[in-house]
This record gives C-alpha cells, sequence and structure tokens, in this order.
C-alpha cells in the first residue's frame, strides 16, 4: 500500500512508515501539482500539512483514497465535507502542537508588552535608549483575551494564569456550563466586552465563514488603547491592512503574526515597515519536539487505519 506524504514530516515517522508502506516523502511535492496528482492514483494514504489544497481536483485524482493524515490541527485546506462524502477519513494531530503555540502567545505577549527587547542594533550602534525603554508594561496583573478557547485557548489560558495574568475568553459555541471555565478560572465574554478589557488579544479560532474578517478595523477600533493583537490561528481572521493603520497610529501598542492572508506574504504588502510588529512564518505550531509528536501521531494513526 502506498502513502504519499507532500510536505515535511520527522524523519523518523516517515521511516516508521516505510516500514510497512511504500512511501513517497517529498517534502516540495505540494509545490509541484501536477505530480501530486499523478501520485494519487494509486494512494490509498495522503499526509500533508497546511498547505497541500485536499479540494475536489485532488480528490477526483486519488480514485483509490482511504485516509488524510493532516500534520497539524486547522482543517482549511481539507475539503472535510467531500471527504466524508467519499468515505475518506481525515485525522488531524489534535493537542500535538498546542504548547508551542502557547509557548509562542506567551512569549509574544511579554515582549510587545514591554517592548524593550528589539533595541541590539540601536546599543551596538551607541545609542542609548534609556529612558524611551524603560516605559515597558509588565505581563502580570494583565488582561490577556482569548478569541476561540478550545485546546490550544486552554493550554494558554493555564501558561497566562501562572504568570499572574487574568484570563476572559469569548467561545460561543462553548456552554456557559462547560467545566473548561471553571478549571482554567477564565471569564465568559462576548467578543465585543473581551475587545474593550483585554490588553492581549489572541486568536484561536479555525478559519470558517464566521471568523473570516472577524477582527476587522471596527472590532480593531474598540480595542483598549495600547493593547496587543497576537494571530497564530489563520491568515484572513484579521484584516491585515486595518491592523497596520492601528499599529502605525499608536492606537495598538504591538501586533505578533504567524499567519497571513496570503502565505508567504507578497513583498511590498501593507504589513511592511509597520512599528511594534513582529511577523513570522507560520512556525507558531512547529518546534523540534511538536514536529517530532505531530509526525509520530500521524504515522501511528494513518498506519492504525489502514491496516484494520
Ligand atoms: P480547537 O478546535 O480545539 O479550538 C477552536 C475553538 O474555536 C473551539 O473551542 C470552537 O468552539 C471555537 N470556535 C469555533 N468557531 C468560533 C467562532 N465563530 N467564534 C468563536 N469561537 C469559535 O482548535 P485548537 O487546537 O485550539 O486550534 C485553533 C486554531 O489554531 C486551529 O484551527 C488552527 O487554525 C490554528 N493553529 C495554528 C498553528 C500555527 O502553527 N500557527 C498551529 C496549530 C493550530
Amino acid at each position: 500500500m502506498e502513502v504519499v506524504i507532500s510536505e515535511f514530516m520527522d524523519e523518523a515517522a516517515v521511516d516508521a512508515l516505510r516500514q510497512r508502506f511504500a512511501v513517497t516523502y517529498d517534502a516540495e511535492l505540494v509545490d509541484r501539482r501536477s505530480e501530486l496528482l499523478e501520485r494519487m492514483v494509486t494512494a490509498p494514504a495522503l499526509i500533508v500539512r497546511n498547505r497541500t489544497q485536499v479540494n475536489a481536483e485532488l480528490l477526483v485524482a486519488s480514485p483509490k483514497l482511504r485516509v488524510v493524515g493532516r500534520l497539524g490541527v486547522g482543517l482549511d485546506n481539507i475539503d472535510v465535507a467531500a471527504c466524508q462524502a467519499r468515505g475518506i477519513e481525515v485525522i488531524p494531530a489534535t493537542g500535538a502542537n498546542a504548547l508551542a503555540v502557547a509557548e509562542y502567545v506567551i512569549a509574544m505577549a511579554m515582549v510587545l508588552l514591554r517592548g524593550a527587547y528589539l533595541s541590539t542594533a540601536l546599543i551596538t550602534a551607541g545609542d542609548w535608549p534609556r529612558a524611551r525603554l524603560s516605559e515597558g508594561r509588565e505581563t502580570a496583573g494583565k488582561v490577556l483575551g482569548i478569541v476561540g478557547f478550545g485546546g490550544i485557548g486552554r493550554l494558554t489560558s493555564v501558561m497566562a494564569r501562572a504568570l499572574g495574568m487574568q484570563t476572559i475568553a469569548y467561545d460561543p459555541l462553548l456552554p456557559a456550563d462547560a467545566p473548561a471555565w471553571n478549571e482554567t478560572g477564565t471569564g465568559r465574554r462576548t467578543l465585543d466586552a473581551l475587545l474593550a478589557e483585554a490588553d492581549v488579544v489572541s486568536l484561536h479560532v479555525p478559519l470558517t465563514d464566521a471568523t473570516r474578517n472577524l477582527i476587522d478595523a471596527v472590532r480593531i477600533a474598540s480595542m483598549k488603547p495600547g493593547a496587543v493583537l497576537i494571530n497564530t490561528a489563520r491568515g484572513g481572521i484579521v484584516d491585515e491592512e486595518a491592523l497596520a493603520d492601528a499599529l502605525r497610529s499608536g492606537h495598538l501598542g504591538g501586533a505578533a503574526l504567524d499567519v497571513f492572508k496570503h502565505e508567504p506574504l507578497p513583498t511590498g504588502s501593507s504589513l511592511t515597515g509597520v512599528p511594534n510588529l513582529i511577523l513570522t512564518p507560520h512556525i507558531g505550531g512547529v518546534t523540534r519536539e511538536s514536529n517530532e509528536g505531530v509526525s509520530t501521531l500521524i504515522a501511528q494513526k494513518v498506519a492504525t487505519y489502514l491496516l484494520a
């Protein structure tokens, strides 16, 4: 049986699959679409990250497909309904990269609130901006507003509370009597109330029709002056131009974006040269440890499914 892996995966997990299956592993295959479609003609299993589009075109080209393993969590690159209709199992690596994302959020919150850590070039150039960089804020006592209170949102709230932050969250799909609120000591809010109250807003919703452009110009304007926005969820949830304007005007104190409407970010985008903005290339959930964990989990689950 063939397993096609079209994006990067931990080598040890790929080797484990090779013990039992005929594996095609090419981390760049995602960028050679026609070759990928050819490979899928006979394969019952496909393993992807977030870039391979598992859409109608790919499903038509994959008559033998039985299972799709996702090396991560978001399923917006996979037509899950079409897979279900064909009886194709979709297996995400739920939870296996949550710690990596939560640590990213805490680190960005601390760096952006303090606002003093990006001074290396100034210091080595002989500048000494001590007065200007003595205005940073402490993390303890600040309010973290979490939009989407699932696995990653909850883990982030636990870590934030350990630092002395207060946590609130917006998740209309999670009932008011769900144990997660009490277990994590997190207050339930409407989105409007959260945006007005939070010093740090962190996004943890999936990209759906309901969350597309959720944080638009009006909502950014309603955030607390000086607040910090962190998006590790998906591009398309935040209006990038409105965010750039809010950072330039000083309404927001800082932002960190790990995900973008278009990835890679096109050169000359509205985010170019914007102050107090940290950009990373969709690595919030990817560390050595999480890559190993995610890959091992998906290799095991796909193998179990194929051999059942
Ligand atoms: P999850 O499914 O455990 O949690 C998502 C939460 O969002 C759920 O509690 C759900 O009720 C809530 N939600 C859904 N629609 C909503 C809406 N319209 N308004 C408010 N809340 C809504 O998922 P998770 O594991 O916590 O991951 C969250 C997202 O983070 C993923 O969908 C993925 O897109 C993203 N992610 C990014 C990276 C990265 O590397 N940057 C890594 C992992 C996950």
